[in-house]
């Protein structure tokens, strides 16, 4: 099905993106060019409970590691993806990949959780939830090993399918999480339609948290709205020990962050599991 996608991707005739500078202007074709060569890859970035520090899982993270355009950043490829309609290939393949590491994990006796982020895009096909549930029971893993991340979108209120595909998502186990929460459109609107379990609290609140108390307010905020809707929190971003104090303080649930690890490599989180599990 995948390659059937690639396939009519490139009957389409994709419109080239302007470059600047001296950068080489990147277009959706060498984006799915990309992909059937195997540019891209991912990485784990672990994500900490904080009332005992224990491991909680991962979220998995695009990257592209092109021989023409050299290291380019999730943001520049994954907004093209987005734009041209090669998201949902590219989502499909990070599932895929995901789902194939989950259980390469499991077989070493290392189950784990894992975040996937998905562009709200892909919630347009209403055969989704179907195909990924199955896909999981055919890997022998369990729908409360995946979380899904949305980010806020102004979109979203338009999307009827969208809402529609979330709530079997989650009658069906699989997890769900409202990304980079604050800095979007109508995020109270969305906490109270759609069935979230857990809520990431933007790195920009994270950062100025300790000095700023417009940040603090917001953080500690979020962390009481969410706990009174039973959806657990998460700060992203942490980078230092007086911020993760200071969260542990005010009953935030989860943290990642440099503090803790920056995105790992497949050997790495392999490692970090193995030393959790020992
Ligand atoms: P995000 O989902 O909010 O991911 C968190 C971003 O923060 C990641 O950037 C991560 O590397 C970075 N980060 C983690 N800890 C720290 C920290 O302590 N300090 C700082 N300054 N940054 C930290 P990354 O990997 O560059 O990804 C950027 C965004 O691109 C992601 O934001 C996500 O929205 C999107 N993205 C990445 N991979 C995928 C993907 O597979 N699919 C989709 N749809 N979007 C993706
Ligand atoms: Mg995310
Ligand atoms: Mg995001
Ligand atoms: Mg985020």
């Amino acid at each position: 099905a995948f390659s059937r996608k690639i396939q009519q991707l490139l009957q389409v005739q994709l419109q080239p993106k302007a470059g600047t500078g001296n950068q080489p202007a990147i277009t959706a074709a060498d984006l799915v060019a990309a992909l059937q060569r195997n540019e891209l890859s991912l990485c784990y970035q672990p994500k900490y409970q904080l009332t005992d520090n224990k491991l909680v899982g991962f979220e998995a993270l695009a990257r592209w590691k092109s021989p023409l355009f050299g290291q380019v950043p999730p943001t520049v490829f994954i907004q093209l993806a987005e734009q041209s309609g090669v998201i949902d290939a590219l989502t499909d393949w990070v599932l895929a990949e995901v789902i194939a590491q989950l259980s390469r994990w499991s077989e070493q006796k290392l189950s784990t959780c894992v975040a996937v982020n998905l562009s709200l895009i892909n919630l347009q096909n209403i055969n989704f939830p179907a195909r990924l549930l199955h896909e999981l029971k055919c890997h022998q893993l369990q729908p409360q090993q995946l979380v899904l991340e949305l980010t806020e979108s102004a979109f979203m209120n338009e999307v009827v399918t969208a809402l529609d595909i979330l709530i079997r998502l989650r009658m069906n186990g699989i997890e769900l999480s409202i990304d980079d929460f604050g800095t979007g459109y109508s995020s109270l609107a969305q906490l109270q339609r759609i069935p979230f379990t857990e809520l990431k609290i933007d790195r920009r609140f994270i950062a100025n948290f300790l000095h700023e108390a417009e940040s603090q307010a917001i953080v500690e905020t979020c962390i009481n709205l969410a706990h009174k809707m039973h959806i657990r929190t998460v700060a992203e971003g942490v980078e230092t020990a007086e911020t993760l104090q200071a969260l542990q303080a005010i009953g935030c649930d989860y943290a990642q962050g440099y503090f803790f690890h920056p995105p790992l490599t497949v050997p790495q989180a392999t490692e970090l599991l193995k030393a959790v599990v020992l």
